[in-house]
């Protein structure tokens, strides 16, 4: 069983894969409390459903594209079989994860999207460092940044762990509304930094508080 806080189809607004339709399955609970959070709605709000339940309704869209997110889903024993099963039904299947919790049980096949939280999210001091050494080459690993400190750790985390060529993407996001574009690109470039730029492309179509889109 699972605690689902919604299923819906969109376009993918972030990791490489931005722009591609999507269905999103949003898993209830989380037990960070980053300070810039944009789905504290999925803390608490959620109905249950079977895994069976929730393959179903993703299939029911005819999407090749599904991304397991939250909240945090790795909380859930039952994701694994959910990502298992949607591997299964050969679509291709990302799960984005705050980076506190191990990966070693993600499936084979199955993207991850790892979070690294730098200091401005309030929460860095759990990040899970062993995940990135689990990255496989398909897999990416984000940054979020708030500031010119969160930028400095995310760029020593990136050097000292080699990330850039070990994984198919590094990506800095700069908190929306809070951090402007123009100068998160400016470090990146002052710093020849290979990693990717990347803002919440959902945002820009549909505004940065709309749900379920
Ligand atoms: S890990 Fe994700 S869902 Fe949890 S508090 Fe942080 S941003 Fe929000």
């Amino acid at each position: 069983m699972l605690t689902i806080n919604e299923i819906f189809h969109s376009i993918q607004g972030e990791s490489t894969y931005a722009g591609a339709p999507c269905v999103f399955v949003r898993l209830t609970a989380c037990d960070l409390r980053c300070t810039w959070c944009d789905t504290p709605y999925a803390f608490t709000e959620g109905a249950k459903r079977t895994v069976a339940e929730v393959v179903e309704a993703v299939a029911a869209f005819g999407c090749q594209l599904v991304e397991i997110t939250g909240g945090e889903p790795l909380l859930q024993d039952d994701v694994y079989p959910l990502m298992a099963q949607l591997r299964n039904r050969g679509l291709t299947v990302l799960v984005e994860t705050g980076g506190h919790i191990s990966v070693d049980r993600v499936p084979a096949g199955v993207v991850k999207i790892i979070d690294v939280k730098c200091p401005g999210s309030g929460e860095s001091a759990r990040n899970h460092w062993p995940n990135l050494g689990l990255l496989g080459p398909a897999d990416e690993v984000k940054f979020v940044i708030r500031d010119r400190a969160d930028y400095e750790f995310a760029r020593g985390v990136v050097i000292r762990h080699e990330l850039v060529g070990t994984c198919a993407a590094v990506l800095f996001s700069p908190v929306h509304n809070v951090l402007p574009p123009p100068e998160l690109a400016s470090w990146i470039l002052a710093d020849q930094l290979a990693v990717r730029l990347q803002l919440q492309v959902h945002k820009y179509i549909w505004g940065a508080d709309a749900r379920g889109v």
